[in-house]
């Protein structure tokens, strides 16, 4: 067993520590679970009453004593009877439970291990640190308090769950909440909504409704993947939603998959939504018997897929039901994957930079259960490894973190927050090419398997929306900007030269609005400022006279009188440079 990060066992005693104060508080609790988590550490209670946010204040302070009494947590292994006495003896009914589970899963265990902290004694197999002095006071705080099921299943009773943080020292913890404050403010649901740029709703939960503003964004951003493709030689394809699930069955997902499938029965037959274009992908590769020569083909895909993820798991752009992919997938020789991943790796630098995103790579490599020979998995491995150094990435190996059915390359990027995110995935295949018998003609006439690379860039639209909206805190840089030029005339005397500017514009397919004369100007900016348009153009007496327009930048504030022609050329070219 992997040893546990210090970290980790921190805020898994503070877990303790939480349901030694919530013992205190309410002597009739009954206890759940409370693991550590990304960040923190939850704990699970059924309690005689709804808590309220001012609980965990007390419930901190409460805390705070326990930590400053240094108690120890004293470990003992008592069996499972004396244990179960014990427990029933205390009404914890959900411990009770948990150890007539270990009982189940393992009859040869003897014992089960217990800790008590003060009067407070659990169910746990630790580890947990020596005694509560350990932990520096000024380095956790109780964030929040939830709803969840006892073991995460709707069938059963509903706990009430506190979640904390916990650092190793009081400046992490500044830091992490700063940071959590500002994500808040960020909040791409909230923007989304301001901006007028995206919206759920109940009838349709985890899909997005694009709203024309979002369209905006979505559009650039799929014409720049499209662009980039192109380029490298993909060929654009599109397949259906939906199959029947004997093509599930022949790829895999039906028997690995199913629960997160939508499937429904028509016709005495059942169909399924599709999770992946993979599979698709593969019948227009097999509409013809491939040549050695036809190799490698580069199928990119602007796939809609549909995933059954649990409602209670949604959460707006970042986790939906409805996702539009940036798909690729390549079918190649194994002599070519080396430059297959090379042209894959240089369209992601080439990608991300232009978000002003840095791409982090990790290589994952065999896992303990790996499917196809030995020799094969070493290959490519070492074709990824080569692709990696040809293309001069430095990257970290993630060991034995490769998908069973091969090696893979993971791209992670930060975000303005410094929040982490994995988004492209570069795929080596062997087993779908082998579900699907897929084939190619090798020179001496032989039949031979291809190897299928599947690759996406940024994931889906929908989740890299929703990053690059939080990235940019809604200001979205020009060429992105749903509205890139909003025109605001002083008075209405000057709506027909107003008018005269905003066609021009337009026809040069920038995206441009105006603000009639009914409100104040000052209003009118500080609209406009609100609406995060990229310029605002003010024209008044002395514009229209002499062919002009005052500019003002939405960042840099006034950046004075110009020439239209003069603005019209700076803003295409900042457009062109994706500024
Ligand atoms: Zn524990
Ligand atoms: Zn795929």
């Amino acid at each position: 067993m992997k040893k546990k990060p210090k970290i980790e066992i921190l805020r898994h005693s503070l877990s303790h520590v939480l349901a030694s104060a919530v013992y205190e508080m309410f002597p009739e609790a009954k206890f759940g679970m409370g693991p550590a988590i990304e960040n923190g550490f939850y704990y699970d209670f059924n309690l005689p009453r709804t808590l309220i946010p001012e609980d965990l204040e007390i419930l901190e302070e409460k805390m705070r004593r326990i930590i400053a009494a240094n108690l120890k947590f004293e470990r003992a292994d008592i069996t499972f009877m004396e244990a179960e006495k014990d427990f029933k003896k205390a009404k914890q009914p959900y411990k009770v439970e948990l150890i007539k589970d270990i009982k189940k899963e393992n009859s040869k265990i003897k014992t089960v291990t217990v800790y008590r902290t003060g009067n407070f004694v659990d169910l746990c197999s630790g580890p947990h640190l020596e005694s509560t002095g350990e932990i520096n006071p000024a380095s956790f705080k109780l964030t929040k308090i939830s709803g969840a099921y006892w073991k995460g299943n709707e069938k059963n009773k509903m706990l009430q769950r506190i979640y904390g943080v916990a650092f190793e020292s009081p400046k992490e913890l500044r830091q992490y909440l700063a940071m959590m404050q500002e994500a808040e403010k960020r909040d791409h649901k909230k923007l989304g909504r301001e901006l007028d740029l995206f919206s759920f709703h109940e009838e349709s939960q985890g899909s997005a409704f694009w709203h024309p503003k979002g369209m905006a964004v979505w559009n650039e951003i799929e014409n720049f993947g499209k662009g980039l493709r192109k380029k490298y030689g993909f060929l654009e394809i599109q397949t259906p939603i939906l199959a029947k699930d004997s093509l599930w069955k022949i790829s895999g997902h039906w028997d690995h998959y199913k629960d997160s499938m939508f499937h429904f029965e028509t016709e005495k037959e059942t169909y399924c939504l599709k999770p992946m274009d993979c599979p698709f992908n593969i019948k227009i590769y097999q509409t013809k018997l491939r040549s050695y020569r036809d190799l490698p083909i580069r199928y990119t895909e602007i796939g809609r897929i549909m995933r059954n993820e649990k409602s209670g798991e949604l959460n707006g752009l970042f986790r939906a039901r409805y996702l539009t992919q940036d798909d690729s997938h390549i079918f190649c020789l194994p002599e070519q994957v080396e430059k297959e991943i090379s042209v894959l790796l240089k369209m992601i630098k080439e990608y991300y930079p232009t978000f002003g995103i840095e791409p982090k790579f990790f290589l994952s490599t065999r896992p303990d259960d790996f499917m196809g020979k030995r020799s094969e998995w070493d290959l490519a491995e070492k074709n990824l490894a080569n692709a990696l150094k040809v293309e001069k990435i430095k990257y970290k190996e993630k060991e034995k973190d490769g998908a069973f059915y091969g090696p893979k390359i993971d791209i992670d990027i930060k975000d303005a927050l410094g929040r982490n995110w994995q988004l492209a995935t570069i795929q080596l295949d062997f087993q779908m090419p082998q579900r699907f018998k897929l084939e190619y003609i090798d020179k001496g006439g032989q039949k031979r398997i291809p190897v299928m690379i599947h690759a996406a860039i940024f994931g889906s639209f929908e989740r890299f929306i929703g990053i690059l909206t939080e990235h940019y805190r809604g200001s979205f840089p020009l060429w992105l900007s749903p509205v890139q030029v909003e025109i605001i005339p002083v008075s209405e005397k000057f709506g027909k030269y107003s008018t005269e500017v905003q066609q021009k514009l337009s026809a040069e397919n920038i995206r441009v609005t105006m603000k009639d004369a009914g409100e104040s100007l000052g209003k009118r900016i500080r609209e406009a400022q609100q609406e995060k348009v990229n310029y605002m153009l003010i024209v008044g007496e002395k514009e229209m006279k002499a062919k002009t327009v005052a500019v003002r930048d939405r960042d840099k504030g006034n950046l004075g009188t110009m020439k239209f022609e003069k603005f019209l050329e700076k803003i295409r070219k900042e457009i062109e440079d994706k500024k």
